[in-house]
């Protein structure tokens, strides 16, 4: 059974990569389109173009020049007996779940580097320079970034020694869980409440994109929400409120930055206080 599952998984998991990629992006668009939470301030044409421009750039980057480097890192490392996790006596189910949650806690650290050390900072910032917040957000980041948590992923993938299938599944759930993260919608306030216990959701992840700097350099978390209570970085909400608060970076209002070019030179440009 477990066999045939991680065969399953290995043999297609570009396949429901992609579907799940394409299946979760459309989905929180229309979700968008028929309930959307926030007026967007930029026009939409303008920011889904340097967003996609982006992404495709990445894309380009890492799964054509590298396609699942993770995936084949954790099959070489389980073969040879590498990690962690193979150093304690596991029953496979234990490795699974341990996995997946150091892999998380891993992509939260990363996270958290990527706002306090200066340099990464300069290259994660263009994550924080979109002036609204909607599902196409979630591809914004610099190719320096994809490229760095690309080599991050790797490694961490081999040092920790996690089951293959375990990788397989936190690469498949990574981008249905970073759409729906940045979804401009609402959830009632019961099932907020109630999922943010375990797993992040869009209230969450707004206010980490917040203008406000206590607001903005905190809730880090991937997936799981606990990461962050856990370690002191969590915010509730916003304190101006969800549709009052503002989106951005105080030295990027400018529309311009919206587009592709000034999003690549980003890094290496001082912004302009507003
Ligand atoms: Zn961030
Ligand atoms: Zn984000």
């Amino acid at each position: 059974m477990r066999d045939s599952m991680e065969a399953l998984l290995d043999a297609h998991h570009l396949t429901i990569y992609i579907v799940l990629f394409f299946g979760t992006f459309i989905g929180v668009a229309l979700l968008e389109a028929v309930a959307p939470l926030r007026r967007l301030d930029a026009s939409l044409r303008r920011r889904w173009r340097g967003n996609f421009g982006i992404m495709f750039v990445n894309t380009a980057l890492i799964w054509l020049v590298f396609p699942g480097a993770a995936v084949g890192t954790a099959l070489a490392a389980w073969a040879a007996d590498w990690g962690l996790l193979r150093r304690f006596d596991l029953p496979y189910w234990g490795a699974f779940v341990l996995g997946i949650l150091l892999m998380d806690l891993c992509r939260y650290t990363e996270h958290y580097l990527l706002h306090r050390v200066p340099l990464l900072w300069r290259i994660h910032r263009v994550h924080h320079t979109d002036l609204d917040f909607d599902v196409t957000t979630a591809v914004r980041f610099h190719p320096a970034e994809a490229l760095i948590m690309w080599a991050a992923k790797v490694a961490v993938v081999a040092m920790l020694g996690v089951p293959v299938i375990a990788v397989l599944v936190y690469e498949l759930i990574y981008p249905m869980t970073t759409f729906w993260v940045h979804a401009n919608v609402r959830l009632p306030a019961g099932a907020d409440r109630a999922m943010r216990w375990l797993v992040l959701t869009p209230d969450m992840h707004r206010a980490h994109h917040s203008i406000v700097p206590a607001e903005l350099h905190s809730n880090f978390g991937g997936l799981f929400s606990f990461w962050d209570r856990l370690f002191g970085t969590y915010t509730r909400e916003p304190a101006a409120g969800h549709l009052g608060m503002r989106i951005g970076l105080p030295e990027f209002q400018d529309h311009r930055h919206l587009d592709l070019k000034p999003m690549l030179m980003n890094p290496f440009i001082t912004g302009e206080k507003s």
